[in-house]
């Protein structure tokens, strides 16, 4: 009996030791990851769109070190929340995009508080292109923007990213996991998707 319970204790902590953050960015981007506990998110879109998704973490485009997601969809694309949370921030304003260095203080987005702590932002969204404001409430897949093109953007895309505690005291992005088509998985750059709700 003692035997039995000492081995799911081991079972127990072993299962939440594999974080996400135990992966390296090889790994991640290779497809190679084990069943891990982190939080299954939703794509930032309707239920069952198709998204390529063009970077994913560490792209050598404009992502290098860094734990974001660029998808490319077209303008006016229904963003949806991937996951509950409050909205913290937002920005609707901006007719403005490209890639001069001005640019990167041109950007519409969204920020959404999680439970945990961390905040998903939605970058580069379309002039008047979001539907919430500062202390909304909002529901995995609500509709809460339109996509677009604007901040340091060379072409119409979805910039997602996660900031949060990594579970060591440090709050940076965070690989994050994702309910799809092809099941529950870390997305690797290249690839289409399909949103599953
Ligand atoms: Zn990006």
């Amino acid at each position: 009996m003692k035997y039995l319970f000492f081995i799911s204790i081991s079972f127990f902590n072993f299962y939440c030791c594999i974080a996400q953050q135990e992966y390296s960015i090889h790994d991640l981007k290779s497809g190679k990851f084990k069943e891990d506990s982190s939080y299954i998110y939703s794509l930032p879109f309707e239920n069952n769109k198709k998204v390529f998704l063009i970077q994913a973490y560490d792209s050598k485009m404009s992502h290098k070190g860094e734990y974001a997601l660029d998808f490319k969809v077209k303008k006016k694309t229904r963003i949806c929340a991937a996951r509950d949370g409050v909205v913290t921030g937002a920005r609707a304003d901006s007719d403005e995009g490209g890639l001069k260095p001005e640019n990167m203080s041109d950007g519409n987005y969204i920020s959404i508080r999680h439970e945990d702590g961390s905040v998903a932002h939605y970058w580069h969204l379309n002039k008047n292109g979001v539907l919430v404001n500062v202390g909304d409430t909002i529901t995995k897949g609500q509709v809460i923007g339109f996509s677009g093109n604007t901040g340091y953007s060379a072409f119409p895309h979805l910039h997602f990213e996660v900031i949060g505690n990594d579970g060591k005291g440090n709050y940076k992005q965070l690989a994050t996991r994702f309910n799809t088509n092809k099941g529950i998985v870390y997305l690797r750059p290249a690839h289409f998707y399909r949103a599953k709700h």
